[in-house]
């Protein structure tokens, strides 16, 4: 069996990266990390849970992206560049298969970003996995979520829904073909942090969220810290192929309400528009105008017609009772 440090050492330590931001790396009592000039830092920190984020016996590799990417899609969302990140670990044993695997799966995305492990803890204890990650961004460039302003247009990235269809399909719930599995179950496990968005979008929008907890709870958060309202045109919300195969009122609920999509909802005014198809254009990815911002509080949904949609927003709340 394997010491804790043995396990930090083989699985967890790496030499820093030549004209990274890590300075110091695992082993010492900190890390030591230099922020670009005239840049601050952006911190984040975001836990898994076993049997509450992920199913008991989820496929490490996997695993190890996904802590990863829902931190790193933090930084996106406030227009941040990634510079490091530490990782606290609780494991029920020391599993050099499973260690392995859920390495290559965060390192892989660690690489993909030209980010450093910077350090982290471990202890024994049921499957956790905490990331605490920095990333840095010129102060008046950071995308808070109170800049929305009436007039503004929402956007949104990529497409919505397709982690709550995987979900669903893989609790026994609906049931797709395995084509269709495949590429959902894709953005359920490995879904992509939008980071180059996040920066070509800065000086653009006037505020951003990532969409983890379901489109209509993560607007709400922008739309309350802005003092604005907000219309959604629910015939306008991106929607991938499989989805758009089911009911109607399904792909309404799982693009509005659905959690885990990780893509980045943002506001900008209307005179930005051809520059935020650029900064589309520029992250290699699609954006969707679904709405605009009111003055006058409340968030509504219409259809095709203009007529108001009755869908309530109940996005995932860990501590809401039954
Ligand atoms: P301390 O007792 O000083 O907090 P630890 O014994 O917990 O130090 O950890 C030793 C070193 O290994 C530290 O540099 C810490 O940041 C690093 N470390 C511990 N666990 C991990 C991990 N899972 N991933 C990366 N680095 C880790
Ligand atoms: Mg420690």
């Amino acid at each position: 069996m394997l010491s804790e440090f043995e396990l930090i050492s083989r699985f967890f330590t790496r030499a820093p990266r030549s004209g990274g931001a890590l300075r110091l790396g695992v082993g010492d009592d900190c890390a030591l990390l230099a922020a670009p000039a005239a840049e601050i830092l952006a911190v984040s920190t975001d836990m898994l849970v076993e049997g509450r984020h992920f199913f008991a016996g989820a496929e490490p590799e996997a695993l190890g992206h996904k802590a990863l990417a829902v931190n790193l899609s933090d930084l996106a969302a406030m227009g941040a560049r990634p510079l490091g990140f530490s990782l606290a670990l609780a494991l029920p044993a020391a599993n050099e298969d499973w260690l392995e695997k859920f390495s290559r799966g965060l390192f892989a995305l660690a690489d993909l970003h030209q980010m450093d492990l910077i350090g982290g803890d471990t202890t024994r204890g049921p499957l956790n996995l905490c990331i605490t990650i920095f990333g840095s961004v010129p102060e008046s460039a950071a995308l808070r979520r109170t800049g929305a302003k009436a007039g503004d247009e929402i956007w949104v990235s990529g497409t919505l829904g397709d982690a709550r269809l995987a979900l669903e399909a893989l609790q026994g719930k609906l049931t797709l073909t395995a084509y269709q599995l495949s590429i959902a179950a894709q953005r359920l496990h490995r879904p992509t942090p939008r980071i180059a968005l996040g920066l070509a979008l800065r000086g653009i929008a006037s505020a951003a969220i990532d969409v983890s907890d379901g489109l209509l709870g993560d607007l709400g958060h922008v739309l309350d810290a802005s003092g604005t309202g907000a219309v959604i045109q629910a015939d306008a919300l991106p929607l991938g192929a499989a989805l758009r195969t089911q009911s109607k009122t399904m792909q309404n609920e799982f693009a509005l309400n659905g959690g885990d999509d990780y893509e980045l909802c943002f506001t900008a005014p209307v005179h930005q528009h051809a520059a935020v198809l650029a900064a589309g254009l520029t992250a290699d990815v699609a954006l969707t105008c679904i709405g605009h911002i009111r003055a006058e509080a409340g968030l509504h949904i219409t259809d095709a017609s203009g007529q108001p949609l009755a869908i309530s927003s109940h996005s995932f709340d860990h501590f809401a009772r039954p």
